[in-house]
C-alpha cells in the first residue's frame, strides 16, 4: 500500500471518495449530507500529499454506500473524484462520477431575476451539454457552465 493511503485508516466496509480537490472538500461534505450521518464513522483526510494532484483530500465513510444519483451530484464540484466501494477491506468496485441529466436543488441560478432566486423553491437544471458541462435553468432558460456554478 502506498504511503499516502496509510495517512487515513482503512475501513472494513463502506465508500472511499478519493482525489477530491482540497478546496472542494467541504462542498463534497455538504452535497453528500455527511453532517446528517448518524450511524457511520467518517474519516476525512484534508490536504494530503498526492503525487497526481499536489494536494488532495479524501473521505472514508464506514458502512455506507451511496446511490449513483447521490454520487453523480459530486460531478458538479469535483468531476475527477474516484470512488471505491470497500467490502471486507478490499476494493470491490471503482467508479467515476458523471454529470446527471438533471440537477434539482443543487445549483443556484446565475440570473438574479430568475423566480428560483426570488421564491422559496428548488432550482432545476437540465444538463444540455455534458461534455462541455453546460447547464440550463428550467425556469428562465439561462445557461451556465458547471465550473462557474454556485451551490444552493
Ligand atoms: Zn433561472
Amino acid at each position: 500500500m502506498k504511503r499516502e493511503e496509510l495517512m487515513v485508516a482503512a475501513i472494513k466496509n463502506g465508500t472511499v471518495i478519493d482525489h477530491i480537490p482540497s478546496s472542494k472538500l467541504f462542498q463534497v461534505v455538504r452535497l453528500l449530507h455527511l453532517e446528517d450521518i448518524r450511524h457511520s464513522s467518517i474519516m476525512v483526510g484534508y490536504n494530503l500529499q498526492s503525487s497526481k494532484m499536489g494536494h488532495k483530500s479524501i473521505i472514508k465513510v464506514s458502512d455506507k454506500y451511496f446511490t449513483d444519483t447521490e454520487l453523480n451530484m459530486l460531478s458538479v464540484v469535483a468531476p475527477n473524484v474516484t470512488l471505491c466501494i470497500i467490502r471486507d477491506y478490499e476494493v470491490v468496485e471503482k467508479k467515476c462520477v458523471a454529470l446527471p441529466e438533471t440537477l434539482t436543488g443543487i445549483v443556484k441560478c446565475a440570473n438574479p431575476k430568475c423566480i428560483t432566486n426570488n421564491e422559496p423553491m428548488a432550482t432545476r437544471f437540465k444538463v444540455t451539454d455534458a461534455e462541455h458541462g453546460v447547464l440550463q435553468c428550467q425556469y428562465c432558460e439561462k445557461e451556465q457552465r458547471v465550473e462557474d456554478v454556485r451551490l444552493v
